[in-house]
């Protein structure tokens, strides 16, 4: 028998409100369950009075929130007998459906955007067996084709246009009122397919239903791939932030729906901007998560500053992915090169004066 207090995993801890029975074989490696941190030293460098939480999301068993809807996703997949899954990817969705299908026993087919991958996600889609499919094309491409290809063979797409990875997502939600003890007055997400913000409107939606209570819902994206702040999908998207490198979002329809019935709006920052909020976090915070998450914090700080997110607001931030996952980018930011000395007291003595 399991003990009372060891964590099994989301679906074990919400199956009150996930589609599971108590037969369904879980398929999980502890997702869930990850640290809503409060920002000590942002909110009085920006001299603002409001109290930021980040959702480190980065913490989950692949480094993303992406594990919440595949744990979901895979589960069912086996529920029903499938013997394979299959996903496009930036690199996240990949990483996770190659974990889930090891531990489930079954094949994951994933197809990338050559050259586009974050390192550390490409490593962990090989290590964990997936069978990699490189297209010469962009995410859009490849979700078009996942979605050809599965019509024609014998496999689950787990994608979030799954509705069980939405379901599983959702749980996010419940972990943060749960941790706050209310909701938040404002939820920043970095937005690519709309998956996320979709599945965390549908979270707060149900908690609310008897007391109306629900946060604003804020989406942001990355300048060269804002099919949102366009009002229409686009073709070409391109942004450092490869894991919302997208141009035409699966969750098109529901990502407004969250936007409208909660009163919330999208924006967008350039790659600079992007790439500044993650360097602040993680040098003001001790926090690493990886560009696309940044611009849920880049965007909130900003509209801090401008009065749009008012002072005496709760906020949550969530940070979708770990800093590790693309280690090209993070030392390509930072202009040092250390460089070597002698294996000397003295010498070692003299480089840390030099820098007190
Ligand atoms: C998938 C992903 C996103 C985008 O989430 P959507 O549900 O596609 O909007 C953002 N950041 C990271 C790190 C991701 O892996």
């Amino acid at each position: 028998m399991a003990s009372a207090n060891r964590y099994l995993g989301l679906i074990d801890k919400y199956r009150a409100v996930l589609p599971v029975s108590d037969s369904t074989r879980l398929i999980s490696i502890g997702e869930g369950n990850t640290p809503l941190i409060k920002l000590e030293n942002i909110p009085a460098l920006i001299g603002k009075n409001v109290d930021i939480y980040v959702k480190y999301e980065g913490l989950n068993p692949t480094g993303s929130f992406k594990d919440r809807g595949m744990t979901m996703a895979v589960t069912k997949a086996v529920e029903e007998g499938s013997k394979a899954i299959i996903c496009a990817s930036t690199g996240n969705t990949s990483a996770s459906a190659a974990a889930y299908a090891a531990r489930a026993g079954i094949k994951a087919f994933v197809l990338i955007p050559e050259g586009k991958i974050a390192l550390g996600k490409l490593a962990q889609a090989m290590m964990h067996g997936a069978e990699i499919i490189q297209i010469k094309g962009n995410f859009d491409h490849g979700m078009q084709l996942v979605k050809e290809v599965a019509e024609h063979a014998p496999v689950t797409i787990v994608n979030s246009i799954n509705p069980y990875r939405i379901q599983g997502q959702k749980t996010a939600a419940y972990e943060i009122a749960e941790a706050l003890g209310k909701v938040p007055d404002y939820h920043c997400l970095p937005v690519g397919n709309a998956g996320n913000i979709t599945a965390h409107w549908l979270g707060y939606t149900e908690m609310g239903k008897t007391s109306g209570e629900h946060p604003t819902m804020v989406g942001y994206q990355a300048a060269g791939a804002a099919p949102f702040l366009k009002g229409e999908m686009i073709d070409d998207p391109e942004t450092v932030a490869t894991a919302i490198r997208i141009g035409r979002p699966q969750s098109w329809d529901q990502a407004w729906g969250a936007q409208k019935e909660s009163g919330g709006w999208f924006d967008l920052l350039s790659d600079e901007e992007i790439l500044a909020a993650q360097k602040l976090l993680s040098e003001q915070e001790g926090i690493f998560c990886e560009p696309a998450s940044a611009a849920s914090v880049g965007g909130a700080i900003r509209d801090i500053k401008n009065g749009k997110i008012p002072e005496g607001s709760t906020i949550v931030c969530t940070l979708t992915g770990h800093g590790l996952k693309d280690p090209d980018t993070a030392i390509s930011q930072c202009a040092v090169n250390p460089k070597a000395i002698d294996a000397s007291l003295d010498a070692v003595k003299a480089a840390i004066l030099d820098k007190l």
